[in-house]
């Protein structure tokens, strides 16, 4: 038996943030991550200029991209700015580095450690080398991603869930792009976008429409329609809960996935899980912070989920909706920094 005064549960970006803000303002926390090593991901590994670009070591960015290619059955737009739009990171390094700055600031990091029973104010985690661990705490976070079981602990169900497939295809791909076909995708879309050496190729869409399965055979398709070679083994699959309903329960916190903040139309969720643990972090720190940059946040959130609720129970009208958003782009009535997370 251990005891601590806050417990994070899940070594996710959020996690991570959560844990390291309050460690650095003295408070004794332990961190469990189910895996034996904080950082991998399915993930695209998006971040964007408003977002995150600024915020990391220029060492973490693999490719920057000041122009982003948009894609629909009637319309190809390119959207160009003079600072990189969208750069590409590695998830498993961004996790290495974040873990980093939290064993610095003073968290006890818990890798191979699933926290499997949740109590009022205790949790049982099993640990890889098979032992069971039991830790008592005062303040509970649950950063435990989109099937998080601090979430089911709390007592929210989840409805608004996204879906991606992504695979880590070798090439050299120029461009990053956007396929907005919604007769493949609905509400959803296919991506390219480029690393190092190999370039994140995959689809995002609303699990209300799609199973994973369906989700696969249309990216396979669209894949094949473009020429490119994707080797269905190498498919992983991720969900997106986009179904918030706030941070702060009678039992507990949530963060990022595990607080449904990612955005439901793209599915961008590694800025909100850093900010949202930052602010928890904060409120827990501070009973009277009122954490101004969770509501700017809870506000994009809010706009984001309802036009992805909305197209995705109109199905007929996505493929209209598309070539609207991407006309609205090329007119310059919509900017594109309104589909990112940060403001
Ligand atoms: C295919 C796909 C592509 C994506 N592409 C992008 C992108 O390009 N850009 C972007 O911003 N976002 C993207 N996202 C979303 C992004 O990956 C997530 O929103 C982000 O990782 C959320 O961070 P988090 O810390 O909240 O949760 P996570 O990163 O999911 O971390 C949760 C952690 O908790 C751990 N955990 C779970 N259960 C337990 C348990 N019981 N005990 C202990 N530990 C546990 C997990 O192992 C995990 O490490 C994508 C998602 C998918 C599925």
């Amino acid at each position: 038996m251990e005891q601590t005064e806050i417990l994070v549960v899940g070594g996710g970006p959020g996690g991570l943030a959560c844990a390291t803000m309050l460690a650095q303002n003295g408070a004794r926390v332990v961190l469990a991550e189910r895996k034996p090593v904080v950082g991998p991901k399915v993930c695209a590994g998006g971040i964007t200029w408003h977002g995150l670009i600024k915020h990391v070591p220029p060492s973490l960015i693999e490719r920057e991209f000041p122009e982003q290619l948009i894609v629909t059955p009637r319309q190809r737009l390119v959207v160009a700015e003079k600072n990189p739009i969208i750069a590409t990171i590695n998830r498993q390094r961004l996790g290495e580095w974040m873990a980093g700055q939290a064993a610095e600031a003073g968290v006890t990091l818990l890798s191979g450690a699933r926290v499997a029973e949740l109590a009022a104010n205790r949790a049982t985690m099993e640990r890889d080398n098979g032992q069971r661990l039991t830790v008592t705490f005062e303040h509970l976070v649950g950063a435990d991603g989109s099937n998080s079981v601090v979430r089911r602990f709390l007592g929210l169900s989840t409805t608004a869930m996204g879906l991606g497939l992504n695979c880590m295809a070798p090439g050299a791909h120029p461009r990053m792009e956007w396929h907005l076909d919604a007769p493949l995708f609905g509400s959803g879309y296919a991506w390219i976008f480029p690393h190092c050496e190999v370039a994140s190729i995959g689809a995002y869409g609303d699990c209300r429409h799609f199973t994973a399965q369906r989700l696969k055979q249309r990216l396979l398709l669209w894949a094949d329609r473009q020429g490119l070679r994707l080797d269905a083994q190498t498919l992983r699959a991720g969900l997106v809960n986009f179904d918030y309903r706030g941070v702060r329960f009678a039992q507990g916190w949530l963060v990022g996935d595990a607080a449904g903040l990612a955005s439901g139309l793209t599915g961008e969720g590694i800025y909100p899980a850093l900010v949202s643990g930052q602010a928890v972090a904060r409120m827990i720190l501070d009973p009277r912070y009122s954490a101004p940059e969770l509501k700017t946040l809870a506000h994009k959130h809010c706009r984001h989920s309802r036009v992805a609720t909305f197209a995705g129970n109109a199905p007929r009208l996505c493929g209209p909706l598309m070539e609207a958003l991407v006309l609205f782009l090329r007119m310059k009535i919509i900017d594109f920094h309104s589909l990112e997370m940060a403001d």
